[in-house]
């Protein structure tokens, strides 16, 4: 999960890295008062999940009170890179003097973490990375080890920081590691972070944070920073239902059980779809092993209401949960939705398979339900599918 900038900020400050006070509103009239608040001048900075703001006319500079209400007002509404601006965070001012860049993240590749610094930080770090790489440190962090004072050396060192502030910005790696730990992250970015003001003093001035959501279960805080605005309805649903749904552009729904299925699932129908006036799988949805009618049920109501989805494809192998367990689920399921006075009127095609299979068939042929039909090969009942989804 990405946070937002100020929620970043917010984070950043809890554990300790410098930041400039902020706010965030939604409306241009609340910045004059958060603008007094704030000493007079404020940074009037978009909060949209995308980098490069900045050169998009995100971050404006307010003199004062009603100069922040029209800054506000302009930015409010933006579009930037097809993300609508809600919100606007109002940040204390700061004389920036020079602007660096350092992040932690989880490098999968080298499976370790990252440390990355250069001195040239400001808008464009993928731009540095691209043009200049020798301009951006890159270091291993150890997991076991951490960023001990010696590691925070290292990595001033390999971005040649200048001597005057490399002693606050090792400080600042040390806690910046902490919070990146101690919040599950896996990344944290600071860009610029910059050296202001007569005193030289560095402040974090953006903070960009990505949250592992597999912590979320000892990360009990992470559950307020979801931007619920954004969330997809029918993923909140399904998620308040236990089920693992994500929502795909497609028309033809799917259910099936176990990720692996699913997932080749998605891929057979993508192409019997080519056939089928390019019709697209609609989601994915693991049921999981024991597919008991109310999970079935479950997913059923989340499939069929997605409008997008013109027929439902139930791909099932058989295990320890067996596939006549899983027809009387397809049965119950039918009737339990209807009984909820939510008619289906979407055709489903079920193709059972493994264990108990001719049961399963046989129960689903005998219940003889108008909108079933099943087909007995993976592929073929894919192609079909995406016929009717076709019509
Ligand atoms: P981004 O473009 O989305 O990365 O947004 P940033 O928050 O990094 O802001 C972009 C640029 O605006 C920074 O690199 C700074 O040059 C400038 N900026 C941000 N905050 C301040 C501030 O408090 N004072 C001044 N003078 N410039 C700022
Ligand atoms: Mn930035």
């Amino acid at each position: 999960m990405d946070l937002f900038e100020y929620q970043a900020r917010d984070l950043f400050a809890k554990h300790g890295v410098p930041v400039l006070a902020g706010e965030v509103i939604d409306t241009p009239e609340a910045a004059r008062e958060v603008t007094e608040r704030l000493g007079g001048r404020a940074v009037v900075k978009a909060q949209v999940k995308v980098g490069g703001r900045g050169k998009a006319g995100g971050v404006k500079l307010a003199k004062d009170p009603a100069d922040a209400v029209e800054k506000a007002g302009q930015i409010l509404g933006m579009d930037i890179k097809g993300h609508t601006v809600h919100k606007v965070m109002l940040a204390q001012t700061a004389e920036i003097k020079e602007e660096y860049y350092v992040s932690f993240l989880l490098d999968r590749t080298n499976r370790t973490f990252l440390a990355m610094a250069s001195v040239e930080g400001g808008m464009d770090i993928e731009e540095v990375a691209a043009t200049k790489p020798e301009a951006l440190a890159k270091v291993p962090v150890d997991a076991n080890e951490g960023v001990t004072p010696e590691k925070a050396r290292e990595i001033v060192e390999a971005a040649k920081f200048p001597a005057e502030v490399a002693d606050q910005i090792a400080e600042i790696l040390q806690t910046l590691w902490k919070a990146f730990i101690a919040e599950d992250a896996l990344l944290v970015e600071v860009n610029p972070l910059a050296k202001t003001g007569d005193d030289g003093k560095v402040l974090a001035l953006d903070g960009k944070v990505s949250l592992d959501a597999n912590a979320d279960f000892r990360q009990p805080d992470h559950a307020v920073l979801e931007d619920k605005a954004a969330a997809d309805p029918l993923e909140a649903a399904a998620k308040a239902k236990g089920l693992n749904y994500v929502k795909l552009d497609g028309e033809v729904g799917i259910i099936g059980n176990g990720a692996g299925l699913v997932m080749s699932t998605l891929d057979v129908v993508a192409y019997a779809g080519e056939a089928h006036n390019d019709v697209k799988p609609a989601n994915f949805l693991d049921i999981g092993g024991g597919a008991s009618a109310e999970v079935m049920a479950n997913g059923l109501e989340i499939i069929l209401g997605d409008p997008a989805v013109k027929s439902v494809f139930v791909n099932v192998f058989g295990g320890i949960t067996a596939c006549d367990a899983v027809a009387n689920g397809i049965v119950h399921a039918l009737e339990l939705l209807k009984s909820k006075g939510e008619e289906v009127d979407k055709p489903l095609v079920v193709r059972l398979d493994g264990n108990n299979a001719e049961l399963g068939r046989k129960i689903l042929s005998d219940a003889n339900h108008p909108l079933v039909q099943q087909v007995d090969t993976m592929d073929g009942a894919a192609d079909r599918a995406a016929e009717l989804a076709a019509k």
